[in-house]
């Protein structure tokens, strides 16, 4: 299956907007919108929303919003508001309008005004914990505030002094007035507006009254014009209050649609337990490459193709479930399989000395960076590269056993074996430390085998890779494995806490010899390490340090797993 083919995959939204557009109801019009909290850094599960609502507009030939759902001012603040905006233009979508519900914080409270005039909000001096206990259950009705016969003039006046800052947090709310006895909790008189004396990251001390989220989002998309507000399952039971505030202001009115978030086993997703693993020092930032965040990614060396390929391989539904994250790493792989340039790294480096090889000398050979492209490699990418070979190189220490294993083909003690395009060696002399560690080896090679190819056909089992340690440029390589060690790090372990959940072995670092291209890499930039997996550049590479993060395994976990 190709991206395009997968992009217009039929799912249930496309069904609804396409009766929209066959009855007119929105007069052909596409209009969808993306609408994080900046409360933290974008996530995976925010990538999905993206692909969805950008995608959804791009196909429909219609528009996308990106409007920051600003309107809890403890928690967001204008990094966030950044990274989502680098996040979603490096994922490779353009929104149409940049908004924020703080932009509409006026109108809002005219409108508040309004309902109040028609008797639909009252103030309500209930606590917190009283408007909570008064609520009901889903076995029992809620019971009616007794603040909630306020006349319109006494709600009016305390809703403006709410508004000049006379009371202090938490003392009184505004609420709509509609049932408390409905079988839908939501809809027991909502709170629309708490009194919060705290600076906001645009609108400072403008405000002292902060709208909640289901006052704020239905107006705001209708202000927008939105046709189609997506958003996931969890607000199903908010759809009902969403179409009440718009039908008592008598407002245009856009359609919600939920569908099932997207959650990965081995992963978390949601930004205030990732801002705990932040603040706990657990990774070493928000863009720490183990991060599923979209900086995480992005520095571990994913591609924008690659996460998008993913999303849509996970598809669009109404029922809950978990992808297992070999998906996306196979998408990964898949996308980087054809673009990242081969190049040789030793990881583990053992030295070894050609003994017969001449001292001063160095050879150059040819290694293909795209094997795979068997007929010609596409336009714009270099085919072959030149590496230099010398007397001493480093290959990986366990490419050689002193007492091979059965099976082991590679080096061994008067065993021959091919240095990959260079020539064939054999093992001569094992050198050893005081402890009794191999610290070097000692070969001889086949003059007449260049190229790695034996003229008398004698066969070799064995190929390695290797560099030249005169030219070879020492690296860090980070190799990561998952951040947490269990399927559903969500799931606290008996008797602790989620965050236990860690994969203590996330992060290990080699101190590797790679060939001397890399030494020049720029950070971003990707390669597979033959034998070892796909490596981007990490930011933290200087000029006098190179440093790798390893972006995910050559091998295809993912198809094991559908092979079961
Ligand atoms: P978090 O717990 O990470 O803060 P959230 O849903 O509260 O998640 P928002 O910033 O409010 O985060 O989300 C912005 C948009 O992204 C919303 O429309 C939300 O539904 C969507 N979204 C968030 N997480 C996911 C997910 N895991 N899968 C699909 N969509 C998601
Ligand atoms: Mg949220």
């Amino acid at each position: 299956m190709s991206t395009e083919d997968l992009t217009t995959t039929s799912n249930f939204i496309r069904t609804i907007i396409d009766e929209h557009n066959a009855s007119g109801r929105f007069g052909g019009r596409v209009h969808t919108r993306f609408p994080p909290e900046p409360n933290g850094y974008m996530h995976i599960g925010h990538a999905k929303s993206v692909c969805l609502n950008f995608g959804l507009a791009q196909d429909y030939g219609g528009k996308c919003n990106l409007r920051f759902d600003d309107t809890n001012p403890t928690k967001e603040e204008q990094e966030y508001v950044d990274s989502f905006i680098r996040d979603i233009e490096w994922l490779g979508f353009t929104w149409d309008g940049l908004y924020f519900a703080s932009d509409y914080f006026g109108r809002l409270y005219e409108w508040a005004v309004e309902l109040v005039k028609k008797e639909l909000a009252y103030v309500d001096d209930l606590s917190a914990e009283e408007i909570r206990e008064y609520r009901g259950t889903l076995t029992t009705p809620g019971k009616n505030s007794p603040y909630r016969d306020r006349s319109v003039a006494e709600n009016l006046d305390l809703l403006e002094r709410m508004k000049n800052g006379e009371f202090p947090d938490g003392s009184r709310v505004l609420r709509a007035k509609i049932d408390m006895t409905s079988p839908n909790i939501t809809l027991r008189d909502p709170v629309m507006y708490r009194i919060l004396h705290a600076e906001h990251h645009r609108t400072g001390s403008d405000w002292c009254i902060y709208p909640l989220y289901d006052w704020a989002h239905g107006q705001s998309d209708s202000i927008e014009g939105i046709t189609h507000s997506i958003c996931t399952l969890e607000f199903e039971n908010n759809r009902p209050l969403y179409e009440w505030f718009l039908d008592q202001l008598d407002l245009y009115k856009p359609q919600q649609i939920e569908f099932a978030r997207l959650e990965l086993n081995y992963t978390i997703t949601s930004k205030r337990r990732l801002l705990q693993l932040v603040q706990d020092g657990a990774v070493s930032g928000w863009d720490d490459p183990r991060m599923p965040t979209v900086s995480g990614m992005r520095r571990r060396g994913y591609t924008p193709a690659a996460i998008r390929n993913f999303i849509d391989l996970t598809g669009v539904s109404k029922a809950n479930s978990t992808v297992d994250v070999g998906l996306l790493e196979f998408a990964v792989r898949d996308d980087l399989n054809n673009t990242a340039p081969r190049r040789m790294a030793v990881l583990d480096p053992l030295k070894v000395v050609i003994e017969n090889y001449p001292e001063d000398k160095t050879e150059w050979v040819e290694v293909d960076n795209y094997p795979q492209f068997r007929d010609g490699v596409p336009e714009g990418l270099e085919a072959v590269r030149r590496v230099p070979f010398s007397r001493e190189i480093y290959i990986e220490r366990d490419d050689f056993m002193e007492e091979p294993a059965k099976k082991f083909f590679r080096l061994a003690p008067g065993r021959e074996v091919r240095l990959m395009k260079a020539y064939l060696i054999t093992c001569t002399e094992v050198i050893k430390d005081a402890g009794g560690a191999v610290t070097e080896l000692r070969c001889t090679y086949d003059p007449a085998t260049f190229g790695g190819n034996a003229p008398d056909g004698r066969r070799i089992k064995g190929t390695l890779h290797w560099v030249s340690a005169h030219h070879a440029a020492a690296a860090e390589v980070r190799l990561y494995d998952r951040l947490f060690a269990v399927e559903d790090p969500n799931n606290a372990p008996e008797g602790g806490d989620w965050i236990d959940n860690l994969n203590p072995g996330s992060l290990t670092i080699a101190a590797a010899m790679v060939e001397p291209l890399l030494a020049e890499a720029a950070p971003g930039e990707r390669f597979q390490f033959l034998r070892h997996g796909y490596f981007a550049v990490d930011p933290d590479t200087g000029p006098d340090r190179v440093v790798f993060n390893l972006t995910v395994g050559l091998k295809d976990t993912w198809a094991k797993v559908q092979d079961q």
